[in-house]
């Protein structure tokens, strides 16, 4: 591998482990030409089967630019979408699947977005699932409802406002 400072086009391994939990090696190179050090990591690929039936590699901008969408005019930032979408990738890489059904990056994705925002929630799983009536966001919103009043209603920060003056 070329070294990312000077371009030099060979480097060697002076430390190598794997992470915690088993799913990516880690290597600290160093390049012989400039004496730099960087890290590279490895996992085994990942991806995803569309429904017309083409893989194509998981990405996390996939994740991001999906979930930006639902989440315009919300006070999410870009670094909150970012740890989403890393969230998402660990949480699927954890499943130890090498393909995973785009339905259900749609599924991982699900969870930590009601954690991040209500109402960007509510949007995308309206699109995800394909809300056809009132009373699927009524079943919705009363879940929701039901497992925000529970002991997790101090640690919301507010900022989330409640969703009944936003639909
Ligand atoms: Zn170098």
């Amino acid at each position: 591998m070329h070294c990312p400072f000077c371009r030099h086009p060979d480097s060697r391994v002076v430390d190598s482990r794997t992470s915690d939990d088993g799913a990516t090696i880690r290597r600290r190179r160093q390049c012989p030409e400039c004496g730099r050090r960087f890290s590279t990591a490895e996992t085994a690929s990942l991806s995803v089967l569309k429904r017309s039936g083409v893989s194509e590699p998981f990405s996390r901008a996939k994740v991001i630019s999906g979930v930006r969408k639902a989440c315009q005019g919300r006070p999410v930032s870009d670094d909150q979408l970012a740890m989403l979408a890393q969230r998402v990738e660990e949480d699927i890489r954890s499943s130890g699947q090498a393909e995973i059904d785009a339905h259900d990056v749609g599924l991982a994705i699900l969870q930590p977005l009601q954690e991040l925002d209500l109402v960007a929630y509510m949007r995308f799983a309206s699109v995800y699932q394909s809300f056809d009536s009132l009373s699927d966001f009524e079943a919705a919103i009363t879940r929701l409802r039901e497992e925000s009043g529970g002991p997790h209603e101090a640690a919301q920060d507010g900022s989330h406002g409640p969703v009944r003056t936003e639909l």
